[in-house]
């Protein structure tokens, strides 16, 4: 016997209009990439979204088209995501912050036939355009004053793009699953993967996100996504702010400590969300103005660990709230989120901390287990790490184009190529990439456990652990420290401060200091290129 509800498809223009009509006056300000502040409204917003698929229509753009953008967070990139989802095509995210010729390759990949980009961007459009056969015309994220000069061809400026229509423009009649839109995986190992978010599940996991004990923000909220919506839909905000009705601010391109400062500031911002490293260059910032933050009630951390150093800072020095999450871009991308539960409410601080640096539990939604080399689940103690396996409506089933097949199990399990524990109250922790834990004597040791104490260390700003070669153990850990600016440590301080913290057989065998650790394009450490330049360091153990 079927129910006899409504067959209402969950389609993410549904979101814009219904923020449109309930919270139409709710302002949205961008600080644009030319530089001013502007300020517009979800009204505003729906209806330019409408002449953005208006405009894909007439010039061609059909059912399915993956659109691309490379751009920051603003105005308009939402426009264009709400316009192209609603005309039936695919917003395809591009990361600036990948090499050109990756770029070029991913657009060619997913056959856009359209790009729309940020003007700070022209000059990597102008490198790869030759490349991308299938793209048919550009459009620069600006108007005529602001466009660059510059050779590309068939390019419009965005404002004459959407000028050229009306906003009569009947939503394309979709069904949930239809794809609409498209992020690829950075890819440090292999090509990157293209995952393929449907209505559905952009729409499912806005709701999951809106939850109080997800992100916890409400229509009187003013949201500042830092995260990129280049990085995996900026972690559902692009969704669940315009649902809710909360105030979104749009940072555009910058994103050092005196601009987040300045926005967090002027704006009053309530909740903002983004990785470690962007919360590491405010937290300088504070430090060396003695600025504050009376306006921010809470942060997301995410992307990567979150030390237990940058929990302790916000909440102990900034009183702002700290949530620890994880997600990945197959699961769209939130995983896990770190509120506390009813009966760890009243423990003492140092034990919250304890829990808030593990990196959460699931909200509904988000089903997971922890298995070994035989795909048998293992107890959820808290102590015994697996990898980690995940399912549920907003999680992949596959890559676009069927790449990664052996990611996905019969049983319909993604496998993370996270190694966890889980503990008895649903709290999730990151051990490691499975191919970044060190293996000493056939024991595992958490690089991210070592990394996040070594932060601790007053002079150090930022640490990586790889495992080197070692005759004995197979591998043993190796430290590589960036010191903070003006401090100086040694080895032995760094090694003498990590004593007592983790077990002795954790201990690295040795630290190098280096000038920078280089980072991928969503900020993660690049272990692949540190353990090319260190995976011959001659250990003094060896
Ligand atoms: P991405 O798809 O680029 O968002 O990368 C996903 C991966 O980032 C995960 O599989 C984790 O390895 C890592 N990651 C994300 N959030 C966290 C976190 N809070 N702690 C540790 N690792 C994280």
């Amino acid at each position: 016997m079927l129910g006899q509800m409504q067959d209402w498809p969950l389609l993410v223009h549904k979101i814009i209009d219904h923020a449109a009509l309930y919270h139409g006056d709710r302002e949205m300000v961008t600080r644009e990439v030319a530089g001013p502040i502007t300020r517009t409204n979800y009204r505003t917003i729906a209806s330019r979204a409408r002449r953005v698929a208006k405009a894909l229509v007439k010039a061609g753009i059909k059912n399915g088209d993956r659109v691309g953008t490379l751009a920051w967070n603003t105005h308009r990139h939402l426009e264009t995501w709400y316009g192209i989802a609603g005309m039936g095509g695919v917003y395809h995210t591009l990361n600036p912050r990948l090499h050109p010729d990756q770029i070029a390759w991913i657009a060619n990949h997913a056959d856009d036939k359209a790009l729309f980009f940020d003007t700070t961007f022209t000059p990597i459009v102008e490198q790869i355009a030759p490349k991308l056969k299938k793209v048919k015309f550009f459009v620069a994220l600006t108007d005529k004053a602001n466009l660059p000069k510059t050779k590309l061809k068939k390019l419009y400026a965005y404002e004459d793009f959407i000028a050229r229509v009306d906003d009569k423009f009947e939503w394309k009649e979709l069904g949930e699953n239809a794809a609409c839109g498209l992020c690829y995986t950075s890819g440090t190992t292999g090509n990157p993967k293209g995952v393929l978010y449907s209505h559905r599940s952009n729409v499912i996991h806005a709701l999951m996100a809106g939850q109080t004990d997800a992100l916890g923000v409400s229509g009187k909220d003013t949201i500042l996504p830092i995260v990129p919506m280049f990085h995996a839909n900026a972690w559902a905000l692009a969704f669940t702010a315009p649902m809710i009705g909360a105030k979104l601010v749009m940072p555009g391109a910058k994103l050092d400590g005196a601009s987040v400062c300045e926005l967090l500031e002027t704006e009053k911002i309530t909740m903002s969300a983004a990785v470690p490293t962007v919360w590491l260059g405010l937290l300088q910032y504070l430090e060396q103005t003695g600025k504050t933050l009376p306006h921010l009630k809470r942060v997301v951390i995410g992307g990567s660990a979150c030390p237990r150093s940058m929990i302790e800072a916000f909440e102990t020095k900034y009183d702002v709230e700290v949530v620890h999450a994880w997600g990945m871009t197959e699961m769209s991308p939130l995983g896990t989120l770190g509120s506390l539960k009813w009966h760890l409410a009243d423990l003492p601080y140092e034990e919250k901390l304890d829990i808030k640096i593990k990196q959460g539990h699931p909200p509904f939604g988000v089903e997971m287990k922890i298995v070994d080399d035989k795909n048998k689940e293992l107890p959820r103690d808290g102590k015994t790490f697996g990898r980690l396996k995940v399912r549920g409506p907003a999680i992949a089933k596959g890559y676009f184009k069927g790449d990664g097949k052996s990611s996905f199990d019969k049983q319909g399990w993604f496998d993370t190529g996270d190694v966890a524990t889980l503990d008895k109250d649903g709290y999730m922790t990151i051990v490691d990439r499975a191919k970044d834990v060190v293996k000493s004597g056939g024991e595992w040791i958490s690089t991210i456990d070592i990394e996040n104490l070594a932060v601790g260390h007053p002079a150090v700003a930022e640490a990586a652990v790889i495992g080197v070669a070692h005759p004995k153990w197979d591998e043993r850990p190796l430290l590589i420290i960036v010191l903070k600016p003006g401090k100086t440590a040694t080895r032995e301080d760094i090694l003498k401060f990590l004593e007592g913290k983790i077990a002795k057989w954790w201990m690295p065998d040795d630290v190098v200091f280096v000038d920078e650790i280089p980072h991928t394009a969503t900020g993660k450490i690049l272990k692949t290129a540190l353990r090319e330049r260190f995976g011959h360091h001659k250990l003094p153990t060896a």
